[in-house]
């Protein structure tokens, strides 16, 4: 029985079945504790939001299909353009967009960093490596192959198989460098994953191109700001019903809510 409710969660609340734990970043006791509760997402366009949906994972990269498939059944078609943080950036959700003719502007993990003068010069990092094609092969920064070793596959929560590529250098162990180059106790494993390393290459030059920026910009100041009015201007801080099908309505009525009400504040 608890089982079945579980599903393929890791937790449920005794109080609301339905309700996952997830570390909340409001905590009004400020010792990060995990707090039942549902993921709301939403898409919005100039602050109108077009849709939503209520998950029971904390994972937002999980969600974005679920989320966008919603969307579709609602708009009749999907959105030409994704705007999204890097919570979403995913080599399954890249393609799951590249196949539904989405373009996407939807960071990964690092992005930012990856453009600092420090992430560049750091000669140890996995992307700043020298890969040889014909070789298939890298270059550790003391002149050594790092020579592929293995395929990993990984199944995601969502079903969708992930195909890693692990390399390994030999001899690490009197290597002058190797405590900035190799925590592990043996030789130094990498880990690469290509299909992430084609659509990072993509990404980045969206990310990066005139259009990029100006909706980068534009992304906080239009779905954060919702989550603002409704949580700061409105004190909507959490539901008031339990169950995910009432969860589901609620958030529908709210959702609604704030529409009609920048609609009527338009005019
Ligand atoms: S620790 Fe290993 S991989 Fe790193 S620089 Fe030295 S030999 Fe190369």
């Amino acid at each position: 029985m608890q089982e079945k409710q579980l599903g393929n969660r890791n937790s449920y609340s005794k109080t609301d079945p339905d309700a996952t734990f997830m570390r909340m970043k409001e905590d009004h006791m400020l010792n990060g504790q995990l707090k039942p509760g549902y993921n709301w997402q939403i898409s919005t366009e100039n602050q109108y939001i077009l849709g939503y949906t209520i998950h029971q994972t904390a994972n937002d990269t999980n969600t974005l299909q679920s989320h966008m498939e919603s969307l579709k059944e609602n708009l009749g078609q999907l959105p030409g353009i994704l705007i999204a943080d890097a919570g979403y950036g995913s080599v399954e959700n890249y393609e799951y967009l590249e196949k539904n003719n989405v373009e996407t502007f939807v960071k990964y993990q690092y992005f930012h960093k990856e453009q600092s003068n420090k992430w560049k010069a750091d000669p140890y990092r996995t992307d700043n490596l020298p890969y040889d094609q014909d070789s298939d092969s890298y270059t550790c920064p003391m002149g050594k192959k790092i020579n592929f070793v293995q395929e990993k596959v990984r199944i995601t929560d969502n079903g969708f198989r992930l195909l890693n590529r692990i390399y390994q250098a030999q001899n690490c162990g009197r290597c002058p460098v190797r405590e900035s180059c190799n925590k592990s106790r043996g030789n130094r494993r990498i880990e690469i994953n290509p299909r992430l390393n084609y659509y990072k290459s993509i990404i980045k030059k969206q990310l990066c191109s005139e259009r990029g920026i100006k909706y980068r910009r534009q992304r906080p100041a239009d779905v954060e700001a919702v989550f603002g009015m409704i949580k700061g201007n409105r004190n909507y801080r959490r539901f008031l019903l339990r169950g995910l099908e009432k969860v589901e309505i609620e958030a529908g009525l709210l959702s609604l809510a704030h529409n009609l009400g920048k609609l009527a504040n338009k005019n």
